[in-house]
């Protein structure tokens, strides 16, 4: 008898592990490949899955296993490395192994789509077309003639060019074609073109010190490193990883760059293009279904070295990856935050040590977590302390508002100062890191506040406030819940006593912008928030904007935080930041001096010099003596010796366990139900050699109820990685077989970020 062939497939679904099917030889027909995919019967359906592994003995009766139907791809997908990557990913996050790879498939790949793939749509004018103007284009037809403008500069447009640069042209191509105006065709997934010229910097000694340290290790071959280059706001850290991808390049080896999730802007690209004078492959959620594939068959076929991408393009398949860099890798955007709750920051590590590669991580502001894994040599730790070129450093001060006069958030002498550097022509940056335009909409009479029907969360009054004709007596708005997304109308009249007078409390960003507008009357406002940038596009037409300096004050939120480089922003003014400084999540402080340094950074990145005015009722609040009086290392260093102090991350290591219901006690009682199976576990385990797991709740979730469920959370924590672990790994099934687990959504979070 012939010997079986047994596959271990990965398919979507709440399986923790692979399950088996029967390969049946067919002469002719192609035979399954470990890391290839197939189609599997399940259930009454018909679903791909991918292969993890063959063997020749099942886990189950024999009786049981169904046979494959279909042989997907006769070459593997993801080498064997990558395979145990994802297996890894899978259990280090006690995650369903299908999920895990799933999430590493472009959406046409996991229908079962061939991965070759032919190309993208593009279009360009007929002959026709380009003799037209835009008088020959209607008039009414806003989208048509947006369009028409923008291919009279642009040769072939594929689809993911169109939707950076225009919103909603699908329609206006369609009817252009039909007047003959446009036509489209498929071409090739890659497409050249011309690149800008390369600005061809000298690196600076400090950053030369930083290539050559991380080349070494690359050259030598074969080799896991990991680098921690922590490099002051303006440093040139972008110039460190090209000067170090160019080198992995050169040795024919791929690269793959993590940014985070608004820091990939089509700038970002450009400047990566023109330096490497090569295409580069971008992921990130923005794209298509055919242009992710593009990308991914570019990148996995080796067509292209070097990948771009947000927290997900981390799984991407490579022929010959040789090098990972993290951008900004204190980053929160890293850590998904639902379903496959990972933390890029550390798979990215985990996949450089499986492919023996180095890996760099970099930020001005590193996370504890890094820093003690440079700290205890885990890292390389390469510092860059000045800022390249000739910019200077950022004078940071606190302002002391304890009795100065404010108005709309703003204090006497920040607005004084905003008049100086504005007079001398220079831009003014105002960060204040909460949108809307007030966050509580109370009745004057009775004091009744407008609250989110589903959530323990009062909703926030947006004014949906216009620039252009600004009418401050306008009563018209409408009120957002800034946690489920729902809205309604303002009411016209309290609902609790019908008077119809209503006091906005506190500052959003769209109150300040109205604010602003009214003292500076002849300067341009520029407001980044998650409102003006909804629409795709808009953030790189905003901070393009931005950056040529045709705006005068810019005011945003965190999102104006990031990487961004405005050459020509002299002044930084941070409005309110004291509520950070008091909260109960103990990571909150971490968080508060990295938003602190990164706002600051924006400041004098040229060679105008810049200042940093933190507006604070606290002026002698710890946290923010030390980072202005000594910098961020020093504040990082304070804090981990209070984290060990404390007994928590990066020295100790947690899994929160998280259940939310329509009905409390169902939530409660499933968390209640899982900590004494773990109990449990840890009774029949030898006392003596199990380090200490320690239970903190079940407890309510700082925000009980929200969307209308009742959220409960259960944090499980060790010294001991390994038998936390260990522990979660023996309980699992259990859970999974639960009837409890059935009325409850659930999650585990490993090495939660947030306590939300
Ligand atoms: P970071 O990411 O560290 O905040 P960037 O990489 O954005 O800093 O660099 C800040 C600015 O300095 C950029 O405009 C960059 O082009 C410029 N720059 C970087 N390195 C050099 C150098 N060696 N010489 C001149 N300019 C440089
Ligand atoms: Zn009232
Ligand atoms: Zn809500």
């Amino acid at each position: 008898m012939a010997p079986l062939i047994i596959v271990k497939v990965a398919v979507p679904g709440p399986f923790l592990f692979p399950l088996d099917y029967l390969f049946e030889d067919e002469k002719d027909g192609s035979a399954p490949v470990v890391g290839g995919r197939v189609e599997v019967p399940f259930r009454n359906k018909k679903i791909t899955g991918l292969v993890m592994e063959i063997v020749d003995s099942p886990d189950y009766e024999l009786n049981k296993i169904k046979a494959i139907s279909k042989v997907v791809d006769d070459t593997p997908l993801f080498s064997k490395t990558e395979l145990v990557f994802l297996n890894w990913s899978a259990q280090y996050y006690h995650q369903p192994i299908g999920e895990v790879v799933m999430s590493a498939l472009p959406k046409r790949l996991r229908s079962g789509e061939n991965a070759e793939i032919k190309g993208m749509q593009y279009w360009r004018l007929t002959d026709d077309g380009k003799i037209k103007t835009l008088d020959d284009i209607s008039k009414r037809a806003k989208r048509q003639r947006e369009l028409f403008a923008h291919m009279k500069s642009h040769d072939w447009q594929s689809e993911s060019q169109l939707n950076g640069a225009l919103e909603n042209w699908r329609s206006a191509a369609k009817s252009l074609s039909e007047q003959g105006v446009l036509d489209s065709s498929y071409g090739p997934c890659l497409m050249q073109h011309e690149f800008a010229p390369s600005p061809n910097h000298q690196l600076n000694s400090e950053q030369k010190t930083a290539v050559d340290q991380v080349v070494a290790s690359q050259r030598a071959g074969n080799q896991f490193a990991a680098f921690l280059l922590e490099g002051v706001t303006g440093s040139g850290k972008t110039e460190v990883y090209l000067g170090i991808i160019e080198a992995a390049i050169k040795e024919g080896k791929q690269v793959l760059v993590l940014v985070p999730e608004i820091g990939l802007t089509p700038q970002m690209i450009n400047r990566f293009e023109a330096y490497l004078q090569t295409r580069v492959a971008v992921l990130h959620s923005g794209l298509n279904d055919s242009e992710r594939h593009c990308a991914w068959h570019l990148v996995r076929t080796g067509q292209i070295k070097v990948l771009l991408g947000t927290r997900s393009a981390l799984f991407t398949a490579f022929q010959d990856l040789g090098l990972c860099i993290i951008d900004e890798e204190h980053d929160l955007s890293y850590k998904q935050q639902d379903g496959f709750r990972y933390s890029a920051r550390d798979l990215i590590v985990r996949r450089a040590h499986l492919e023996k590669i180095p890996v760099v991580l970099g930020s001005a502001t590193p996370s504890l977590e890094s820093l003690h894994n440079a700290q205890a040599g885990r890292y390389q730790h390469l510092v860059l302390n000045r800022r390249a070129a000739n910019a200077k450093p950022p004078s940071i001060k606190l302002l002391d508002i304890r009795g100065e006069r404010i108005q709309e958030g703003v204090s006497t002498p920040l607005k004084t100062q905003m008049k100086q550097h504005l007079q001398q022509g220079n831009q003014v940056l105002l960060f204040l890191n909460r949108r809307g335009f007030s966050p509580v909409l109370m009745c004057h009479e009775c004091g009744w506040q407008a609250a989110c029907p589903s959530c323990d969360a009062n909703m926030t009054f947006h004014r949906r406030y216009d620039p252009n004709n600004p009418n401050p007596d306008s009563e018209e708005g409408y009120l957002a819940c800034h946690h489920c997304g729902e809205q309604m109308a303002k009411p016209k009249v309290c609902p609790s006593c019908q008077s119809d007078e209503f006091v906005k409390v506190g500052q959003g960003t769209e109150r300040l912008e109205q604010t602003i507008n009214e003292w500076f009357t002849d300067k341009t406002i520029l407001r980044i928030d998650r409102d003006t940038t909804r629409l795709k596009g808009s953030m790189t037409e905003l901070t393009a904007k931005a950056e040529r300096g045709e705006a005068d004050i810019l005011i945003g939120t965190q999102m104006l935080a990031k990487g961004h480089h405005f050459p020509n922003v002299t002044l930084v003014g941070l409005l309110d930041i004291d509520q950070g400084l008091f909260s109960a999540d103990y990571r909150a402080a971490e968080r508060m001096a990295q938003l602190v340094m990164q706002v600051a950074g924006r400041a004098g990145r040229a060679e105008k010099p810049g200042e940093v005015l933190i507006q604070t009722h606290h002026p002698d609040h710890s946290l923010l003596t030390t980072l202005v009086a000594k910098g961020y290392s020093e504040f990082a260093n304070k804090a981990l010796n209070e984290r060990t102090e404390a007994n928590l991350p990066p020295f100790r290591y947690q899994v929160l366990a998280r259940a939310e219901a329509v009905k409390p006690e169902d939530a409660m009682n499933f968390l209640a139900s899982l900590k004494s199976g773990l109990e449990n576990c840890l009774l029949q385990v030898d006392h003596a050699n199990h380090p200490e797991v320690q239970f903190w709740g079940p407890v309510s979730a700082p925000m009980l109820r929200r969307q209308g469920r009742y959220r409960y959370q259960l944090m499980v924590q060790s010294d001991n990685r390994k038998s936390l672990h260990q522990l979660l790994i023996e309980m699992l099934p259990h859970i999974y077989n639960s009837p409890l687990s059935r009325k409850v959504r659930w999650s585990l979070d490993v090495d939660p970020q947030e306590m939300y």
